[in-house]
Parts: C-alpha cells; structure tokens; sequence
C-alpha cells in the first residue's frame, strides 16, 4: 500500500540584507508565498538577527524558520545552523561547532561540501569553499545540491548572459563526485541529503545595465526544494518551536527527497522498501522477509534505481515495483535529461 505522509515542500539556505542578500525579509517572505512554499530556511552569515526580530513562525501558510551560515576563521567549512537562539560564542573552529550544534539539540547542515570551480574559466574572482573532509559522525544532513555553487561551477565568460537571463535553465545535475561519496557514506552510516537554493539575489551588471537581480528570490524559490514527509499535519497552533522541531526531525530522519522545480512539480513523489508485513522509508533500516522497493511518480520521468553506488536498473516510467536483494538504495529521476528528483537512502538489511 502507498504510505500516506503530509507532504510539505520549501526551501533551504537563504541570505537577506542581514548579511550578503538583497532582500529584506518581508521581501523574502512574500517571495516564498508567491512561489508556494510550504516552509522557508533562512540562513544569513554569522547572524540571528531576523530570528532576534521575531520572524520564526507561521507567515500564513508559510511557516519560516531562521538559522544561520556559520564559517571557520578563515571562511572555509561553511556549515548552517537551525534553532539555536543565540550565535555561538566566536572563534570556534568547524570541529567545535559542528559539535555545539548538535550538544544544543540543533539541526546541522554541511553546505556545498564539495563545491569546485575553474578558476581560469570563472566569472567570479573568489575560490570555491569546500569542506576537504566530511567524515565527522556529527554531521548528519549535507548539502546534495546547491542552486548558487552549481551555478558558480558552470558559469564562464562565454555562457554568462545566457546563464543570468536562465538562471534555472543551467542547471543540471547534483556534483558526480558528491553523490558518489554520499552512496558511500551511506553503506557504513546516514547521511542525510537535502537540496539548497542558497539565494542571495545579487545584482549583477550586464551590457551595462544592472538586471533586476540575478537569483530573484520568486524565481529561486521555484528551483530545488526538499519535500518533508510528515506523520501528521503541522500544527499552526503551537509555538513554532515546536514546529521547528518536527521540521528538523524529519529532516535528520531522511524522510525526504529532493526537487528541481523548473522541471516539474515533484510533490506526490514516494519510495518505498516492502515486503508483506512491513514498509522501510526513506532514512530507515531495516530487514525485509521477500524485499520488493517501490516508488510512484507525480509524471513519467527517466529513473535510475540506485543499489550500493551502482545503477541497477533505469527506464522511463510513472511507477516502480522490483524485486531487489538486501543494499542501500535511492532512486533519481531524470526529466529532459536534467536531474529532477533525488531520494535519500533505504537501506534493506542481511537476514542475519
Ligand atoms: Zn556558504
Ligand atoms: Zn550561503
């Protein structure tokens, strides 16, 4: 049976005039209204201020949760931080922080761990900002796609204006490199996925005239979402602690997928593991008595099952239903040959 899960789709990693942005929050909110979000993550540099100003909560049908982009002393290991009240104390090293984030009961997310750029060929004069090393037991959730760092990676002199006037259009793929490492992580522990818009909607000067902005907040808010799928209906009448909460559990749990909106709107995705008895979703673990994975798609679009880093099986489809052997599996989904939909991980156990 098809399991049933509140389905809310938004959208991570975003930065306002608190830090580098261009907008103000009010702006962003009603950007993210505009565009249908269901919840928003805003996440300026180094600041709480729009937390500290009373924005966490219900926006209408919008809820906002406000964290922030915390960096090392030498702006490397950019790492996002969700439901903390204060900024952590100064001075602290990625090893500290990613430590206290998570001794605090908050929720943790490695960001564009391994962005890369051509400097010879880039439009942009700054390095790229990876993480080098991932292997921290603390870090449960990473950045699997990153809308800004994808689109710094793939933009030149020669593409630019074709680039800034289609910012969505570029896009195509989550790093090779990063899905290979996160498959692999995944056989010895979770690490969750989840997809980041990263705006910051810069103004940009092309042919001499200043675009709008490149990144406009509405049309990025269409781009890569993260769909969370619920137990239950998030409650607009408690404190929105108490809905940050359940938004990060679920998050952390890894009962979630990632969209690229442009190309679809991915809500109604599911896949699943099951036999007779019982279902695995995404995030879980668990052993199956005849294990058949199964998935049921909003439109046909080009799969790719995904066992132990290795394509298993792919075809053009709108449902799944295989018979599989105990691995670690995800499905992605390709839509005009663009990367559309990403799961996380199930993994189906040995029998012992
Ligand atoms: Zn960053
Ligand atoms: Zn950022």
């Amino acid at each position: 049976m098809m399991p049933e899960f509140q389905e809310y789709s938004g959208c991570i990693h975003v930065h306002s005039i608190y830090s580098d942005g261009s907008g103000t929050i009010p702006e962003i909110i009603k950007a993210a209204q505009g565009a249908r979000l269901d919840y928003l993550m805003i996440s300026d540099h180094m600041t709480l201020r729009a937390r500290d100003e009373g924005y966490t909560g219900w926006h209408d049908d919008l809820f906002v949760s406000v964290g922030y982009e915390l960096n090392d002393q030498a702006d490397q290991h950019h790492y996002l931080a969700f439901g903390l009240d204060q900024v952590l104390p100064p001075g602290y090293d990625h090893e500290q922080y990613i430590q206290a984030v998570k001794s605090r009961g908050a929720l943790g997310i490695a960001a564009h761990p391994f962005e890369e750029r051509d400097m010879s060929r880039s439009v942009v004069g700054f390095p790229p900002i990876p993480w080098g090393n991932l292997d921290y037991p603390e870090i449960e959730v990473i950045e699997i796609w990153n809308m800004m760092s994808h689109w710094l990676e793939l933009t030149t002199g020669w593409n630019k204006y074709w680039n800034v006037v289609h910012p969505r259009s570029f896009s195509t793929f989550p790093s090779r490199r990063l899905l290979s490492w996160w498959d692999k992580a995944n056989l010895e522990r979770k690490v969750v996925g989840v997809g980041s818009v990263d705006v910051h909607a810069i103004k940009v000067k092309l042919l001499k005239i200043y675009t709008k902005a490149i990144f406009d907040y509405k049309i990025m808010f269409k781009s890569l979402r993260t769909h969370l799928l619920c137990d239950a209906e998030l409650n607009k009448e408690t404190s929105p602690s108490v809905t940050e909460t359940a938004i990060f559990d679920i998050i952390r749990s890894g009962r979630t997928f990632v969209s690229n909106f442009r190309w679809g709107d991915a809500t109604g995705f599911r896949f699943w593991a099951e036999d007779e008895r019982q279902q695995l979703q995404m995030g879980e673990a668990g052993i199956l008595a005849k294990p058949v994975i199964r998935a049921v798609l909003p439109k046909k679009g080009h799969c790719r099952l995904i066992r132990n880093g290795e394509v298993i099986q792919k075809g053009k489809t709108t449902t799944i239903e295989i018979p599989v052997e105990p691995g670690v599996y995800r499905l992605e989904v390709l839509q005009r040959k663009r990367g559309w939909i990403y799961s996380n991980h199930i993994k189906i156990l040995e029998k012992k």
